[in-house]
């Protein structure tokens, strides 16, 4: 997701400073994964030399404390690797990041991007959505798939924020996953790019590349936000899940990740379930 035009909004004066009045794009094109250079000469750098990944101390229990000090160590590294990261949604408002967010199920984010300027001229507000007609909303909405559920969603949101917010995206979780469709991790795109309200958003990317971290070895999202709310510093929160998502969707694929080609390399004990080979890993890095 992204700070730009897309995932969740709202406007209240909690907002200002997260928001311009430009629209806001997430996905940037070219991927600032910048260090060293010269690995597959697309400008990827390769990854952080290490001798010893931490595959190979894997075999000794890790304190609490060793476990805090990696994952914040991960977090720096990645800081470096992707200083850029950022929601890949394009969006102005609360609102336009709300809707794109829970457009973005099963679905592209380049996708969701490619929908909105239509969806978002269209309806401009909660009342708008709340008013909508089914069928043309659906029509908008069916590349994005699951158009029917979604035109569902995106009308029950309207009318909910309508009904019980004066039409405004709240800033609170507790109000945010009241509404149709809206999760904790919507809720959490929605707190930390529209709100400045540091959150974890844990997607697919995110719990597959805490685990093979080895930070938890929990599947439930609410679980895995637990632990990894506990070893990352709150105000790194949102920035932490901009950093593994990018990770996730360039270099740490959910078959064959590029291990000879990662920076975080020396701190991961799944160092070695993909291609370790760095002129090989380089070529799977994708680079937008
Ligand atoms: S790419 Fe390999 S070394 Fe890097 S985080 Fe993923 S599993 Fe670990």
């Amino acid at each position: 997701m992204v700070a730009n035009r897309g995932a969740e909004s709202t406007t209240s004066s909690s907002t200002r400073g997260v928001l311009s009045s430009r629209p806001r794009r997430c996905s940037r094109t070219s991927l600032p994964y910048g260090r060293n250079s010269g690995v597959g000469g697309d400008g990827y750098g390769g990854p952080v030399t290490t001798t010893e990944p931490a595959r190979a101390r894997a075999s000794q229990p890790e304190s609490r404390l060793a476990l805090v000090r990696r994952a914040r160590r991960t977090n720096r590294e990645l800081a470096v690797t992707y200083p850029d990261a950022h929601c890949e949604l394009d969006f102005t408002s609360p609102l336009e990041l709300l809707v794109a967010t829970v457009l973005s199920a099963q679905t592209t984010d380049k996708r969701v991007n490619l929908t909105t300027p239509a969806l978002f001229a269209r309806y401009p507000d909660a009342a708008a959505y709340a008013g909508a007609d089914r069928e043309e909303l659906e029509e908008l909405l069916r590349p994005t798939g699951f158009f029917r559920a979604k035109a569902q969603s995106v009308i029950g949101i309207g009318q909910a924020l309508v009904e019980r917010f004066d039409g405004e995206v709240p800033g609170r979780l507790e109000d945010l996953v009241t509404l149709p469709g809206v999760g904790r991790k919507t809720a959490n795109v929605v707190l930390g790019n529209a709100f400045g309200v540091p959150g974890l958003t844990v997607d697919t990317h995110f719990g597959r590349l805490v685990r093979r971290l080895g930070w938890t070895t929990e599947e439930d999202p609410v679980k895995v936000e637990q632990v990894v709310g506990g070893l990352v510093e709150r105000s790194e929160w949102t920035m932490l899940s901009h950093r593994l998502i990018f990770h996730g969707r360039r270099v740490c694929f959910a078959r064959k990740p590029a291990c000879g080609a990662c920076t975080i390399a020396r701190w991961c004990p799944s160092f070695g379930v993909g291609e370790v080979d760095p002129v090989k890993a380089a070529k799977l890095v994708k680079t937008s």
